[in-house]
């Protein structure tokens, strides 16, 4: 495995889960702050969680390489519920902290990547 963090990688797929978070998270070569195959920056340590089935992942590709089932978005009226991960510090976001926030952890303040927010309406139902 090519990794230059030292972390171990790993790639779970439904119906288990990654034991290494506290909550069900599944996802591709996923590492300790759930960067995955993907999403590998600096940046890139938030996990999001699925209307389907409410596992979180790394990010939709990896939802669709370890999932049984096609993926739903969050549902609106489920914003105020834990739907959004942060990898370095493990707190859950509710959906609204997460996308009316600034694109940091509001606990431990890791910086997230702008750019999953761009791809809301996959994750977030519009
Ligand atoms: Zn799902
Ligand atoms: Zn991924
Ligand atoms: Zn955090």
């Amino acid at each position: 495995m090519n990794d230059d963090s030292g972390y171990e990688r790993r790639t779970t797929h439904a119906p288990a889960t990654d034991d290494r978070f506290p909550v069900s998270l599944r996802g591709v070569a996923v590492g300790s702050e759930t960067r995955c195959a993907h999403w590998n920056s600096e940046l890139d340590v938030v996990a999001l969680r699925f209307g389907c089935c409410e596992a979180f992942a790394p990010c939709h590709a990896c939802h669709a390489e370890t999932a049984d089932h096609d993926p739903e978005p969050w549902p609106q009226d489920r914003f105020d519920d834990p739907a959004v991960l942060c990898g370095v510090c493990r707190t859950t976001l509710s959906a609204r902290t997460y996308l009316d926030g600034t694109d940091a952890c509001p606990r431990c303040g890791a910086e997230f990547n702008p750019g999953c927010r761009r791809h809301r309406d996959r994750y977030f139902e519009p």
